[in-house]
């Protein structure tokens, strides 16, 4: 049995997989998902059910407005300031990493970027605490959970200015309050869905302020007028994030998967802190519950394990190149189970190599 730590595309539960599989086959009257038009009445019902489904799982308010689009959380880079900087404005961000680090780049082509903290000093393994956001900003950016170094911002920085937030890798792990929010992104491929789809919150109410030109397609005005369907949409994308949505409802909704990843981070920190071999690459305060970050004591037993691990069924635990070591990546669809096993082997590759 292989275990999927994989940081993403990611783990997803086998229910989906063997629904999706089915839908590829016949999803209405012996038509594959695959083949149908966009427009037909069964795939417009499932673009809604999914909208629904965040909106419940989420708690989202009147006011805003889901969308479902492509390009990954990388293409929200620059749509976000494109649609809400103007020429001559500044947007605040924090930067925690190579994707605060990404969208940053891309503010240049629209207006100022004013970086509010950095962490970059200590290779992202801390989020700076002490920063002021200034208020003539024409947003806050910060990425809610760094999936390379394993950090993660469980609460929201407080401002006057609208926030906007990367939540690529925990959105649906936590409970959240959207009304802190004004525009909340996230590439589906970690904890909604398959790669191929982008999910975008937003309040209605801060878009129509630029003095930008915007293309159709990247802009968010389009796409809530169409109904996320301003284009052909990731038909198959969509499906299967839906079918993950209504997985996730079925296991309680996300207060219950909360309370299931806080289990598994503490069980997986649990072991890091207690067993000699190894430690943790973050801040203690700071650590992410859904990309565990960790090396071992000494370097040169990191290969060992790392075959040791893969050997006995560990998939996707190795270390994103600018940390090394290890990420145990423990999105939603990752059973408790998983961790465990991995703990076991921790444990049994220390006593294996102790003198
Ligand atoms: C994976 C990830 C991205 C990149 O997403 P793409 O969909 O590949 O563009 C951006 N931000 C965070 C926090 C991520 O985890």
């Amino acid at each position: 049995m292989r275990h999927n730590f994989g940081a993403g595309p990611c783990i997803l539960p086998q229910e989906v997989f063997k629904q999706a599989s089915q839908a590829v086959l016949d999803f209405k009257d012996g038509l594959s998902i695959l083949e149908i038009s966009h427009r037909t009445p069964e795939f417009e019902a499932v673009v809604a059910e999914a909208v629904k489904l965040v909106k419940e799982l989420l708690n989202v308010p009147e006011g805003y407005s889901v969308l479902f689009l492509q390009g990954g959380a990388s293409l929200q880079f620059a749509m976000v300031p494109m649609n809400l900087l103007s020429e001559g404005q500044t947007a605040s961000y924090l930067e925690t990493g190579v994707w605060a680090n990404k969208a940053i780049k891309e503010v240049k082509h629209f207006g100022k970027a004013n970086v509010v903290a950095t962490s970059k000093e200590a290779n992202f393994t801390y989020i700076p605490k002490d920063f002021s956001i200034p208020e003539d900003s024409a947003y806050f950016h910060f990425t809610s959970n760094n999936t390379i170094y394993g950090t993660e911002l469980l609460t929201v920085p407080v401002t006057k200015v609208p926030v906007v937030c990367d939540m690529s890798s925990d959105i649906m792990s936590r409970v959240i309050d959207v009304s802190q929010y004004d525009l909340i992104y996230a590439g589906a491929q970690k904890n909604i869905g398959p790669a191929g789809a982008t999910v975008v919150i937003i309040k209605d109410e801060i878009l129509g302020k630029t003095t930008n030109k915007i293309p159709s397609m990247l802009d968010y005005k389009q796409h809530i007028d169409g109904g996320s369907m301003y284009n052909t949409p990731p038909v198959f994308a969509i499906y299967v994030a839906m079918l993950n949505l209504r997985w996730l409802k079925s296991k309680g909704g996300v207060a219950e998967i909360e309370k299931e990843n806080i289990a598994k981070a503490k069980a997986l920190y649990t072991e890091i802190d207690r067993n000699p071999f190894f430690k943790g690459t973050c801040a203690v305060e700071d650590r992410s519950r859904m990309n565990v970050c960790f090396v071992m004591e000494n370097p040169e037993l990191e290969k060992p394990f790392l075959k040791f691990a893969e050997e006995n069924g560990m998939e996707g635990i190795k270390g994103h190149r600018s940390v090394g070591g290890f990420r145990a990546s423990i999105y939603n669809a990752l059973p408790i189970t998983s961790v465990h096993a991995l703990v076991e082997l921790m444990q049994e590759f220390a006593e294996k190599n102790q003198k």
